[in-house]
């Protein structure tokens, strides 16, 4: 299979290459070469399949995903997340980390996808959280309240299949009581908690918004911090010292506040998601100038957060964040990918052939992410058709 393509962004910082063919064979990129003689086909542009660092496959952008996630039944959450792995796959993601979930929800569905049984993108999944008694997403938590409870809550998500791990260290926007400023696992849970996952090879992420809980986070050994809202100059430096990844979640309030009058999602939702956006608007853009190590995540699933929407966080990335289109791109690719450890989100020789076919250069309209001509995964075209699950909730 030959893809000519006439600008490729392979994922790095590189200048973007003119005119290229990209020879795939065998699901992998075999060789990237002046474009001569036939081809299979052709593309404006072509970079490499997105990476979404932060989703919750069973949600599926309804006004108020945590409450009603618990008033379904687990067939009716693993329909949801079938449904959104196709349409995430669809929609050029072709890998993405599940940061918490009901049950084994993710994990089963990220082997069913790797077994071939259902369409979707490479995943990691976290199993469910680890939050203290009451704490922030306890609906799709299990609750440590100590540093032993911490290390067996993480033995139970690895024996459960996970393969990262996710740890609630400040509260949060959907849980009703939860509030984003104030810290919830402690500095000693949550080192208990790195060192035993590290131990197993697991990458931690946390979801901290407050001041406090980032920085203890980062004290604690997390990979990530997610969201990182209310980040100071103390966190980016912290950030910087221990190389910990930023995922900011831009969607996530963005998409509440959009539908604040309309969308029939609580109260305390859209009052929090105000008082963070600020915050948000002001702080990661400073930590990105700081150098911070921005991945691309988005919190899909979370209200009117739809998991086919993904390129918009790489929008919000270049216009929220200043970033050029190609480093808003390198964050949702090759930087996304680094933090979830599957591949190297790069279209070079060896690489998994994982690419989208746009019909625009990003720099010219960032946008023409958002509607990719064709996907591939691992060398095979992506059936448009291919939702198992056409369901929608009211
Ligand atoms: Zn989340």
């Amino acid at each position: 299979m030959i893809i000519r393509t006439g600008v490729l962004y392979d994922g790095t910082m590189r200048a973007p290459r003119r005119n290229v063919d990209i020879v795939v064979e065998n699901g992998a990129v075999r060789e990237i070469r002046d474009a001569s003689g036939d081809c299979d086909r052709e593309a404006a542009c072509v970079t490499p399949g997105m990476v979404n660092a932060h989703v919750h496959l069973e949600m599926s952008g309804q006004p108020d995903p945590l409450t009603i996630s618990n008033q379904l039944n687990a067939v009716q959450r693993t329909l949801h997340a079938v449904d959104n792995a196709a349409k995430t796959l669809r929609a050029g993601v072709t890998t993405v980390r599940d940061v918490g979930a009901n049950d084994a929800i993710a994990i089963e569905i990220r082997d069913a996808i790797e077994q071939r049984r259902i369409p979707g993108p490479r995943m990691r999944a976290a199993g469910k959280v680890l939050c203290m008694t009451g704490g922030h997403g306890w609906p799709i938590g299990r609750a440590v309240d100590s540093p032993w409870e911490a290390r067996k809550g993480v033995r139970e998500q690895r024996l459960a299949g996970a393969d990262c791990l996710k740890l609630i260290a400040t509260g949060g926007v959907l849980t009703k009581g939860a509030v984003p400023g104030v810290a919830q696992l402690t500095i000693e849970e949550m080192s208990a908690a790195c060192d035993e996952a590290h131990r197993h090879d697991m990458r931690v992420a946390a979801h901290a918004i407050g001041t406090e809980g980032i920085k203890n986070a980062l004290r604690s050994g997390v990979d990530s911090i997610e969201h990182g809202h209310m980040l100071d100059d103390e966190a980016i430096a912290l950030f910087n010292e221990r190389g910990a990844y930023l995922v900011p979640t831009l969607t996530a309030p963005t998409c509440i506040l959009e539908h604040a009058e309309t969308g029939g999602q609580p109260e305390y939702v859209v009052r929090k998601a105000r008082e963070i956006n600020e915050h948000m608007l002001r702080n990661i853009r400073r930590a990105f100038q700081a150098g911070v190590k921005i991945a691309g995540g988005s919190d899909a699933g979370t209200p009117f957060n739809f998991h086919d929407k993904y390129a918009d966080e790489v929008v919000l990335m270049h216009r929220l964040l200043g970033m050029t289109p190609q480093q808003a791109l390198h964050a949702a690719t090759a930087i996304a990918a680094e933090l979830v450890g599957l591949h190297r989100g790069m279209l070079s020789a060896g690489e998994p052939a994982d690419l989208l076919l746009l019909e625009a250069d990003i720099e010219r309209d960032l946008n023409t992410l958002a509607r990719p001509v064709a996907v591939m995964k691992g060398g095979s075209w992506v059936q448009r058709a291919c939702a198992a699950y056409a369901g929608t909730f009211a």
